[in-house]
């Protein structure tokens, strides 16, 4: 049994929704394009799982945030797909895939084969087990990669009024869900092994800005310690977290986000991988000429850097589809991606972006000891500004900062950089 599709996309995330709506932009004929998605609903704007999905009234659910309204697009809800012709095989796995014959075959038993796949499998949420500390099917233990995982954490959040949390993980998954915690009256602690918080990009001086501003809403922070083990009650739900450095405390729910890791099983062995993605050129093709990936999955070349990156942010999965669908629809016009990379977060009434690479010299600007404030830093490294980081800016602001970020402007003078601070961006 099977069936067969010119183009066929791998995973329903957001790479996926942006790529079926590049597709359709570009003429695909009804019938010609598939997408496989092991989750039950059409590709979905991820970022909201950790923001208004969690907020106590008002919560944004689906169909609001079908992709792709959050690059203010079309909004492509099941019907989209279906009128543009596009085949949609949701709650279905792909559990082998053979690059060579092309076929994917699925948890149902379905051979579904291809004349060009595009792999948008994303990443998986990593487990405390990985980390030697069992635990993670307790029902008050959430993780939030998923729209299962999302209900499961209001469940969680909703079964615990005025309850206590423990937040274990510092990066962007825990920081957006300590901050929607509060929000819902939720007591939190932060746990994470980091000297501070968001420990791969921000500096100490950023990060204490924002660590401050959590402490201001009654957030705790325990940094350099992990997690050891869980204390359980008779139904099997954690009642005290015991941390490496001795410390138990007692809680009522539990919320994970200790990393991701990109989910490239099917095609170890087939594609060549590298850091920890599967490898593409710069029109996201992998070693297999029928075989592109885009988000999360993919390690690009990130020309302005000179080297392979590879991106676990939403802006670059939605480009990457987008350039990938161009190179296979039209390879003689589609150039190399040339993408400066851009992350973002909104945190209670914060909201910061973050342009380039956090490498070289940090300079300051603005008032970093106040909340509510205005503040951000360039990077510059061998004389160029390579990266550019601003909370609380206007969208022109943003843009400003962007563009700086892409054009590289040889600094000579840091002191005068920080003199000049935003300005040096606006007026650049
Ligand atoms: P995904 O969106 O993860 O989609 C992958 C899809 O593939 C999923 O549907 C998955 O079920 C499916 N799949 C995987 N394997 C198989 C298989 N074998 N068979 C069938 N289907 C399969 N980024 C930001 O820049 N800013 C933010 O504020 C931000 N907030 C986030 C908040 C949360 C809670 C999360 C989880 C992520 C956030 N991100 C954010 C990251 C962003 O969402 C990801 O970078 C983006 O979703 C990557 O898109 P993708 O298509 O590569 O993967």
């Amino acid at each position: 049994m099977g069936r067969a599709f010119v183009y066929v996309i791998l995973g329903g995330g957001v790479s996926a929704g942006y790529a079926a709506l590049e597709f359709v932009r570009r003429g695909v004929s009804h019938g010609e394009l598939c997408i496989i998605s092991d989750e039950p609903v059409a590709p979905y704007e991820r970022p909201a799982l950790s923001k208004g999905f969690l907020l106590p009234e008002a919560a944004a659910r689906l169909p609001s945030f079908h992709t792709c309204v959050g690059a203010n697009e079309e909004r492509l809800t099941p019907k989209w797909y279906k009128e543009h012709g596009v085949e949609l095989v949701l709650g279905t796995g792909v559990k082998s895939a053979d690059v060579k014959r092309k076929t994917l075959l699925t948890t149902t038993g379905e051979t579904i084969s291809y004349k060009i796949l595009i792999v948008a499998t994303g990443a998986r949420a990593l487990k405390l087990e990985e980390f030697g500390v069992n635990g993670s099917d307790a029902e008050n233990v959430c993780y939030l990669r998923d729209i299962a995982d999302a209900n499961r954490l209001v469940n969680a959040i909703q079964s615990c009024p005025g309850g206590n949390a423990i937040v274990i993980g510092g990066g962007y998954v825990g920081m957006e869900c300590a901050a929607s915690l509060v929000i819902n009256k939720i007591n939190v602690t932060m746990v994470f092994p980091e000297a501070h918080c968001m420990a791969r990009l921000f500096t100490p001086k950023i990060a204490s800005y924002y660590e401050e501003y959590y402490k201001s809403r009654g957030i705790n922070f325990v940094k350099g310690t992990v997690l050891s083990s869980f204390d359980f009650d008779s139904n099997g739900k954690v009642t005290d977290v015991n941390l490496r450095d001795g410390t138990k405390i007692s809680v009522d729910m539990v919320v994970v986000g200790i990393g991701i890791r990109p989910n490239t099983g099917l095609f170890e062995g087939q594609l060549t991988l590298e850091k920890g993605g599967i490898k593409v050129n710069g029109t996201f093709q992998s070693s297999n000429s029928s075989v592109y990936a885009i988000g999360d999955v993919a390690a690009f070349p990130v020309k302005a850097f000179g080297e392979m990156r590879r991106l676990e942010h939403v802006d670059s999965a939605r480009k990457s589809a987008k350039h990938a669908v161009s190179a296979i629809m039209e390879p003689d016009k589609t150039g190399e991606f040339d993408y400066i990379p851009f992350f973002y977060s909104r945190v209670f009434t914060l909201s910061w972006q973050f342009y380039g690479d956090n490498a070289g010299e940090v300079v300051y600007y603005g008032d970093l000891s106040a909340s509510g404030s205005t503040f951000g830093a360039y990077w510059v490294n061998k004389g160029h500004i390579v990266g550019a980081f601003l909370e609380g800016g206007t969208r022109e602001e943003y843009e400003a900062i962007a563009k700086t970020t892409r054009l590289r402007p040889a600094i000579e003078d840091l002191n005068e950089l920080e003199r000049q601070g935003l300005g040096f961006a606006v007026t650049f």
